[in-house]
């Protein structure tokens, strides 16, 4: 069985604290992992869509998230923090979005970017996106790294409904690398750039990302490993320099709904989880949908508030962003003209990049292949179909490709194997 290197998904597993439980292998929507030998194993690289769902429910905590660490933030001149809209709602209603921004200034980082603006900032792009693009309905949102991958693996025949204009932190990203460059005479490389993120498929968008050909980030950081110090550093006092810009229309991202503010006049969805995201995908797929202007797709449930490296409960997180949208406005105080100014001249779009990746044949030769399918077939008849996992892979089907592949075998199945011990056992008596 192929194990691939835990540096080209967003996840590794630690085998040390890994009891083989198989929860992980059951819950992962990309049936990609495997318990071996009581170890769960990630395998397959084509397979991970870095959704994140295992980080999630591993109660051994064996599973981590593969963001930035401290070492990483090393050997920058300057360095540049860019808070996914959902650091906001982590905190007590005592502390604002400023409040916030200037912590992280606090806790070492010379620049700090409002990202919420830069949603904003998409959502006008968008409005102007849909006029260009009135004959494919309905569009689907890029911005979540997990659904991207989704949609290039399962639903190759979606890729044109991606809009193709650059998500928030990427325009962040641009935006402060250049300010910062300009305003200290900087080349690019010395400018250390990291987002701070509630999930981990971000920092796979850096390293590998999917729609354009690099990122303008260096990194991502879990908003969980920067918590405490953020906390500590709120208690302090400290300067009064306004650094945020954005309204309740980029902070309402954070849970996933930024399109009812950012297009109050399209027709749109807000769809997170990857159950119901996997079911409208289905419905977008089999053309029932084509009534609906956008579609806003969240992997995580509840959307960003819901991802896996956040401290807060996501309801309570939630109920913090209606408040801050309350608070700061349903309207963005962004200059409409120059953003589509912009937009024309094509500054916000991301490169034609999008590629379907099928997944990896049975086998490349055709009839080889064939044969393959049909031997699965015939093992299925043999499994009892309790799809239980505990032979260690997540469904029966699995678990005969598997053995057609040479990578398992009949009786890691269990009652196949009990069976084999009971007719053992009437031999010997
Ligand atoms: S959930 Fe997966 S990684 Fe966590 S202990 Fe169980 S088998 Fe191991
Ligand atoms: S990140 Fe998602 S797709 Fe990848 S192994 Fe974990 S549960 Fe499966």
């Amino acid at each position: 069985m192929k194990i691939i290197n835990p540096y080209e998904h967003s996840i590794t597993i630690d085998e040390e604290l890994c009891v083989g439980c198989v929860i992980c292998t059951l819950a992962c929507p990309a049936k990609a992992i495997r318990v071996k030998d009581e170890k769960a194993k990630l395998i397959k690289s084509g397979l991970c869509i870095d959704c994140g769902e295992c980080l999630r429910v591993c109660p051994q905590n064996a599973v981590k998230a593969m963001t930035s660490r401290e070492s990483e933030m090393q050997g920058f001149t300057v360095l540049a923090a860019l808070p996914s809209p959902v650091l906001y709602s982590q905190f007590g209603e005592m502390y604002s979005p400023n409040d916030i921004l200037l912590a992280l200034k606090k806790i070492g980082f010379d620049y700090v970017y409002d990202v919420a603006v830069s949603v904003e900032e998409v959502f006008i792009a968008l409005n102007e996106y849909l006029n260009r693009k009135k004959n494919v309905r309905p569009l689907i949102s890029n911005f979540c790294p997990a659904v991207a991958r989704l949609i290039i693996k399962n639903y190759p025949d979606l890729i044109e409904h991606i809009v193709q204009i650059e998500v928030p932190r990427e325009l962040s990203a641009r935006a402060i690398r250049k300010k910062i460059a300009e305003e200290q005479n900087l080349e690019f490389d010395d400018i250390g750039v990291f987002h701070i993120t509630p999930c981990a498929a971000k920092m796979i968008s850096i390293t590998n990302p999917v729609g354009s050909e690099r990122s303008n980030l260096d990194g991502a950081i879990a908003i969980r490993d920067i918590y405490l110090s953020l906390i500590n550093a709120l208690k302090e006092d400290g300067d009064d320099e306004i650094l945020q810009r954005s309204s309740g229309v980029g902070i309402s991202w954070a849970k996933g709904s930024a399109s009812k503010l950012g297009l109050p006049n399209r027709r749109t969805l807000s769809i997170n989880g990857i159950k119901d995201v996997v079911k409208v995908l289905d419905d977008v797929e089999s053309g029932k949908l084509r009534d609906i202007d956008y579609i806003e797709c969240s992997i995580c449930p509840g959307g960003c508030v819901g991802g896996p490296l956040v401290i807060q409960n996501k309801h309570i997180a939630a109920r913090r962003v209606e408040t801050l949208i309350e608070q700061y406005g349903s309207k963005s105080r962004l200059n409409t003209e120059q953003i589509l100014k912009r937009f024309e001249m094509d500054f916000l779009l991301t490169k034609n990049l999008w590629e379907a990746q099928a997944p990896d044949p049975l086998d490349t030769d055709l009839s080889r292949a064939l044969e393959m399918m049909n031997k699965i077939e015939e093992i299925l008849e043999i499994l009892p179909g309790k799809q239980c996992g505990a032979c260690g892979a997540p469904t029966c089907h699995s678990l005969a490709e598997d053995i057609v592949k040479g990578e398992a075998k009949l009786n890691d199945c269990v009652f196949i194997r009990n069976k084999e011990l009971e007719n053992a056992l009437k031999r010997n008596n």
